[in-house]
């Protein structure tokens, strides 16, 4: 159906690369994408099973304009930049993408002043087309806003788009134009002879002239590898409250309140596939692994909801909630750079928010960077920039669908009644390189409708111990560990 090939590239045991890539969310990815260009020997490398799982699997999924963060910083340099190449972006790795605008809403009249400073940032940092609204033009934008709302900050370049679906689109166009992808395999050490940099992973040793630190929270651990921890990366909380699309049209632009010192404030927002969001919240921990969401932030976000929005009975259509966290570096800013204690380590560290934004920026800054260090660079003449997406049952012309199931009758076998995904779409899914529950949720969107998966899960765990030949038993939900079934053989307690 596609070029696509599957994930998990044969590894040998002792194996060579011009560049090795440490981490597949959206900033590896990106690089993977812009190294394939070139006619280079690239490994990407994540310790998941699947690709984008870190910061990259749980955020809000919007491409700012770039007028949010300070403008001396890179944070607030690289965010306009990388905005302006989404939509050619998107058009060649057929990523739904919606240019749709923000809106940044203020409840008084003291609140003004920020807008007014968010607006010298935008002129700064060469966003196009802000302005402030007025009350008349903000409630005739947004008809069900409270009130309340005095002024509003636009932006119409602000965009919506799936981070998970442009992470999985990218690697699988950097693969299809050579880049090898190694998922399951933890880099547990770094060492350096004259000739290169030796990593040492779980599933053997790669040696290479040049290391890609893109480890989000864990770049930190990276550095250490290295012989000293140059920065120290801690996570920050956002929590989110996902709706139904059954909500209807509430707006049709992204609603920001006004931002605090460690957040954009928190948005409300349509997602690109239609249904609504809100979050996140902003809270500093600790514990890298922590992904459990807690009453007061739900509700610290569902007030949000609640408050710009009292017409809307919002608790009637919550269908889930998440979390994510956000790797943030000591000084609060991404860190872009040749490591100083090894030669050919290159961090690319501490990238919160706008993380998604920049990654082209981000991207195209690193390939800088390993030009200065001394990288060759010869065009790959075969590079490809198209993927095709999995052609989808849902949205498509009455003829599109036709054809679709003419050409394999798999197409008119409806698995995910909430989100209309065909059989064949998660054949091909499986196909793509996705093994488990979320594998095939992240690339079909199986189980993110109403019912969360309450129909589909024994469909779809059907399908993957069909196509994968493996007993239901061994099926999960996202790795080892997080087994559906009571597992007798396998000896996991776990239901
Ligand atoms: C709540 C929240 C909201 C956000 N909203 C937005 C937004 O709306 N717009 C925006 O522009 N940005 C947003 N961001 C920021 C954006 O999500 C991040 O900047 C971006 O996802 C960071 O990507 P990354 O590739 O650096 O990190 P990650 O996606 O975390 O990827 C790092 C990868 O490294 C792998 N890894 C780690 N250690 C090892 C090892 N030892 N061996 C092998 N692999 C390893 C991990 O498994 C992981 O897959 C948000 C972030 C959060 C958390």
């Amino acid at each position: 159906m596609s070029d696509s090939p599957a994930l998990g590239t044969p590894f040998l045991k002792e194996s060579r690369a011009d560049v090795a890539i440490i981490g597949s969310g959206v900033i590896g990815a990106t690089i993977a994408r812009e190294l394939s260009r070139y006619k280079l020997n690239t490994i990407l490398i994540d310790k998941e099973v699947d690709v984008g799982w870190g910061a990259t699997k749980a955020n809000t999924g919007i491409i700012h304009a770039g007028y949010s963060e300070d403008p001396h910083t890179l944070r607030g340099k690289l965010c306009a930049p990388g905005n302006r190449v989404y939509q050619q972006l998107c058009e060649e790795l057929e990523v739904p993408f919606k240019r749709i605008g923000s809106i940044v809403v203020s409840l008084n009249k003291e609140e003004i002043q920020t807008l007014c400073e968010l607006e010298n940032h935008a002129k700064i940092c060469g966003v196009p087309e802000t302005r402030i609204l007025n009350r008349d033009e903000l409630h005739s934008v947004i008809p069900h806003l409270t009130p309340k709302a005095v002024y509003g900050f636009y932006a119409p370049t602000a965009a919506t788009i799936s981070p998970y679906g442009l992470t999985i689109a990218l690697v699988e166009n950097a693969q299809a134009n050579g880049v090898n992808v190694l998922i399951q395999t933890k880099v547990l050490g770094l060492k350096k002879n004259r000739q290169a940099i030796i990593l040492n992973t779980t599933s053997g040793y790669v040696h290479t002239n040049f290391v890609i630190n893109a480890a989000g929270l864990w770049a930190d651990e990276i550095s250490a590898m290295s012989g000293e921890k140059e920065f120290n990366i801690h996570p920050r909380k956002g929590e989110y409250i996902l709706f139904d699309d059954a909500t209807g049209e509430i707006t049709d632009k992204i609603i920001f309140s006004v931002p605090t010192p460690v957040s954009k404030g928190i948005v409300f927002v349509p997602f690109v596939e239609g249904n609504y969001a809100v979050g996140p919240t902003a809270e500093d921990t600790e514990d890298k692994e922590d992904l459990s969401t807690s009453f007061k932030g739900l509700k610290k976000v569902l007030n949000f909801a609640e408050y710009f929005f009292p017409e809307i009975p919002f608790k009637r259509y919550i269908i889930n909630n998440f979390c994510g966290l956000r790797p943030i570096a000591d000084e609060n800013d991404f860190i872009i750079r040749p490591s100083y204690n090894m030669k050919g380590l290159i961090h690319v560290a501490g990238i919160q928010s706008p993380g998604l934004t920049a990654a082209p920026a981000i991207a195209s800054m690193v390939m800088d960077i390993l030009m200065d260090q001394g990288l060759k660079l010869t065009l790959n003449p075969y590079f490809n920039p198209i993927r095709r997406a999995i052609p989808q049952i849902k949205g498509s012309e009455y003829k599109t669908k036709e054809k679709l199931i003419k050409a394999n009758s798999k197409y008119g076998h409806i698995v995910c009644r909430c989100e209309t995904v065909s059989e064949a779409e998660v054949i091909e899914a499986i196909r793509r390189g996705a093994t488990t529950l979320d594998g095939v949720k992240f690339r079909t969107r199986c189980g993110m409708g109403r019912c969360q998966g309450g129909f589909c899960t024994p469909r779809i765990m059907e399908i993957l111990s069909r196509e994968l030949h493996i007993p239901l038993e061994e099926i999960s939900k996202r790795n080892k560990g997080s087994w559906l079934i009571k597992n007798k053989v396998l000896g996991s307690d776990n239901v």
